[in-house]
């Protein structure tokens, strides 16, 4: 038995989509005092795009945040367990 299976009851929580991210995006952008900028953004995307903690492209296992929602805050870090890594 190697084969890997998912569960349905984590994957109802944790793969989103694209429109639900949109949505978090828009409601983050609300007020534009409480988020980084755009180069900010993108470099903290891009290393958690190599990270071994990100799961199905969106979701960040150390904190179960998307990560596309999470990084576009100013006061949020990185959780990664041996060091923020952005
Ligand atoms: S641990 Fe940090 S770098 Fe890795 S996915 Fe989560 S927020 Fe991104």
């Amino acid at each position: 038995m190697s084969k890997k299976s998912l569960c349905k009851g984590c994957l109802e929580n944790v793969i989103v989509t694209e429109e639900v991210i949109q949505e978090l995006l828009l409601e983050a952008m609300e007020d534009m005092t409480n988020v980084v900028n755009d180069n900010v953004y993108v470099k903290r995307l891009t290393v958690c795009q190599s990270c071994p903690s990100l799961l199905y492209g969106t979701t960040c296992i150390q904190s179960g945040s998307i990560v596309r929602y999470r990084a576009k805050f100013k006061n949020n870090s990185c959780p990664f367990p041996s060091g923020p890594k952005w």
